[in-house]
């Protein structure tokens, strides 16, 4: 089942554009079915969580940090990551910098943008976007790379056009700003209730949960 859909998946998304399977709440074997139907990388939300889960899979597979990463769970955070989607402040940076300098690590990182503004908490607000950039270019352990963003949930797609165009624009505007000093690349954008708007508004790494692995169990 979850490698059906997973080939499904794999078979009409371009392959310019990354799939990255949200593993939050899912077991080892329903990773294990994903990652061995084709998938090599993988989100987690919960940094204890992909600890067990890395542990217990060992193929060679990337992992992503999609959720909040707390300041208490940096220094484990950068040790089993291979990404991290999720920046929004510039302490959170310095964090991440002084724990990736410890053990000589340069840590791919995208910023959050809060790209709907109040229907959602996390991520940084486009004001702030370019202070944040400018600020963690200096950082010399972070390699930042892109933007991800999360639609807003249960919105129309006129709406949902609007917040994922917008984050594009941002994207852009970053990318035209710096040039070629930074590797900027990716725009993570689009889960399962929404990825074919995200493409088509220029996404290039997706997160899917509930189209891979199923309805969520309560
Ligand atoms: C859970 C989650 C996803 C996947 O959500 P689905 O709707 O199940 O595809 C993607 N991104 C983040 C940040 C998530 O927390």
């Amino acid at each position: 089942m979850i490698a059906d859909k997973v080939k499904t998946i794999l078979a009409q998304i371009p392959s310019r554009i990354e799939v990255v399977a949200a593993t939050k709440k899912r077991t080892t074997k329903e990773v294990l079915e994903a990652v061995d139907a084709g998938i090599g990388l993988l989100g987690e939300n919960y940094v204890q969580e992909a600890e067990k889960k890395i542990t217990a899979i060992n193929r060679k597979v990337s992992w992503h940090l999609i959720g909040h990463l707390q300041k208490n769970k940096v220094k484990k955070a950068v040790r089993i990551f291979d990404m991290i989607e999720t920046l929004d402040s510039c302490e959170l940076a310095r964090l991440i910098d002084i724990e990736c300098c410890k053990i000589d690590k340069i840590m791919p990182v995208l910023i959050e943008v809060n790209a709907s503004g109040e229907y959602q908490k996390s991520g940084i607000g486009a004001a702030d976007l370019e202070v944040l950039v400018a600020d963690v270019r200096g950082l010399t352990n972070i390699k930042l790379m892109g933007l991800m963003t999360m639609g807003p949930l249960s919105a129309g797609s006129q709406q949902l056009r609007e917040c994922f165009g917008g984050t594009k624009e941002l994207f852009d505007k970053i990318g035209s700003l710096y040039g070629g000093k930074l590797d900027w690349r990716y725009l993570s954008m689009g889960m399962s209730a929404d990825y074919r708007i995200a493409i088509e508004q220029g996404a290039n790494i997706i997160r899917l949960g509930t189209v891979i692995f199923g309805q969520m169990r309560a």
